[in-house]
């Protein structure tokens, strides 16, 4: 049998020439891409998936016009020995994959790719032999269809200058290029001259600085006990001053009169407010002048803290300057610190704190007010509703509500049948409820039919079940626009759970997606400690 107009022979020195030996799984490959072919109805133009890295893709590069080059090629790496071969316009293809119980007829083969024969045993002769004999045998094929959305070709929109490394990138990608990112799987070894190019500053003795002014701020450290600015950029050092300095370990120091770092540096200082600026989004505010080079931001009114992670990420891939922030989507208090930034050096080269400024093409740090929305509570459950038990979930509701101020609408207690719930959801949508929590879980029990009673009274966009202990049958949703929190029963027993979690972020507005609350698996374990210390917890970050 030919592999694709060529004999077996050809074929191997074609292989041998390109790939640089004939490997086995290429020739097999030959005859792979040979089957697809017969299978594609003449004259198709067609594109191509690899479902391995390994010699199939060769195959296809050297016998068919598809290449990774003209991306009419494709690898998604399943580890499977598979190709698929597809219609470019209509996605109709076939999929040609090493059929392992077909394989099991062919020693060699089946020595080969299940690795049984030691390398330094196998025959290659034999092995090849093998292959040219089974030609396709060992294969077997697939219809399958490429969905309308992995087809055509993808553009790459507009290319901009990476602000780090000044190489063109795609702008898709971000503020910063991918390389840059950290995604480079190499280190540069040169530095450039620019790196190693230093501001010129001149350290005097501390009895040479009398009279002299101090060119940062110098810090006490007694270990354990302070750490502060003794000394501030802009104070004039007087002869007193020497032993202080001595004692702080500085026996050399660096003043505006002896320094002359040049235009192309910026002082620790100017640079910090400079990307303070432009970090501080909407209800954040920062402090002035720096301290010790740092800036710290702050809420200027409770609220939930909103984190730019990309452009916190682009950032701090620049080097010389840093932001460090509390975890983004919790709730927090007016004035607490929720970020500081600083440049690090001294002196930052105006180049890299142009490039530190370019990553910022979006604040940073936003904080979101809370609405103090009325809420309705929604209990469900027969034996509440017939007196037998006395509820305890409204209460526990409303004690979590307290800090965030939100008045109660009303508080509806339903039996266990699903028109009854869809009917007391509707009473506290009209009581002007703009928030409804309810006992809604994803329990198993018969008699729990919270959400088929919000369906019945409209659900939508519900998400169920999430990604946190306790909490992970709660439901997430909203009934004409009013959002709906199911909160199981373990909030009952446990001080803290999703519903904490969750509750800052539905107050404040923010439409949370599948990808939000997957985003809390690592972390949204509780530990469980004797005395609940939430929010001064890993919970839930
Ligand atoms: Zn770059």
């Amino acid at each position: 049998m030919n592999v694709y107009g060529y004999t077996f022979e050809q074929f191997y020195e074609l292989a041998r020439n390109f790939h640089g030996y004939p490997a086995p799984g290429l020739l097999l490959g030959g005859y792979m891409v040979e089957l697809a072919r017969q299978h594609l109805p003449e004259g198709t133009l067609f594109e191509v998936l690899s479902e391995t890295p390994k010699c199939l893709p060769d195959a296809v590069q050297l016998l068919t016009p598809c290449t990774f080059g003209n991306n009419r090629l494709r690898n998604v790496n399943l580890g499977r020995y598979a190709v698929v071969f597809y219609d470019k316009f209509t996605g109709e293809g076939v999929r040609v994959f090493l059929d392992a119980a077909k394989v099991e007829a062919w020693p060699e083969i089946a020595g080969w790719l299940f690795k049984r024969t030691p390398k330094k045993e196998q025959n290659t002769e034999k092995l090849l032999a093998e292959i040219r004999e089974a030609g396709v045998s060992c294969c077997s094929v697939q219809q399958v269809r490429v969905p309308k959305r992995m087809l055509g070709k993808k553009s790459m929109g507009d290319i901009v200058i990476c602000p780090s490394c000044g190489e063109a990138y795609p702008a898709m990608d971000g503020a910063i290029c991918r390389g840059c990112l950290g995604e480079a799987p190499y280190a540069l070894c040169a530095e450039t001259a620019e790196e190693q190019a230093r501001p010129e500053l001149c350290a005097v003795l501390a009895e040479d600085a009398v009279g002299k002014t101090a060119l940062h701020d110098m810090t006490r450290v007694v270990p354990g006990r302070e750490k502060g600015p003794a000394f501030l950029a802009g104070q004039s050092i007087s002869g007193g001053d020497v032993c202080r300095l001595h004692q702080m370990g500085r026996m050399r120091v660096y003043t505006e009169e002896d320094s002359n770092p040049g235009e192309n540096w910026v002082h620790e200082n100017t640079a910090v407010e400079a990307l303070a600026r432009r970090m501080a989004g909407d209800g954040v505010a920062w402090s002035t002048p720096p301290k010790e080079g740092k800036i710290n931001f702050y809420p200027e009114h409770n609220g939930l803290f909103v984190v730019n992670r990309r452009a916190l990420r682009a950032f701090n891939m620049v080097p010389d300057v840093m932001c460090a922030t509390r975890r983004g989507d919790t709730y927090v208090e007016k004035g607490k610190t929720v970020a500081g930034a600083r440049a690090i050096p001294l002196y930052i080269a105006k180049d890299r704190l142009r490039q530190a400024l370019e990553t910022l093409d979006e604040p940073l740090l936003e904080v979101l007010p809370l609405k103090a929305i009325p809420v309705g509570v929604l209990v469900t459950g027969t034996e509440v509703a017939l007196g037998l038990i006395e509820d305890r979930f409204a209460p526990t509701i409303e004690t979590k509500l307290q800090p965030f101020a939100c008045p109660l609408a009303g508080v509806e207690i339903a039996p266990d049948e699903t028109r009854a719930i869809a009917e007391a959801t509707r009473r506290l949508l009209s009581a002007g409820a703009g928030l409804i929590v309810t006992t809604a879980g994803l329990s198993v029990d018969p008699d729990d039919v919270t959400l088929q009673g919000l369906r019945e009274a409209g659900l939508d966009n519900a998400l169920r079940g999430m990604p946190v202990l306790p909490g992970a049958t709660a439901l997430l949703g909203d009934v004409n626009g009013v959002p709906v929190m199911g909160v199981p029963a373990c909030a009952l027993f446990h001080k803290t759970t999703v519903f904490d979690l969750l509750l800052p972020r539905v107050l404040a507005g923010q439409q949370l997606t599948r990808a939000d609350l997957a985003a809390y698996a690592e972390g949204g374990l509780c530990w469980n400690c004797n005395v609940c210390t939430f929010p001064k917890c890993p919970f839930g970050k």
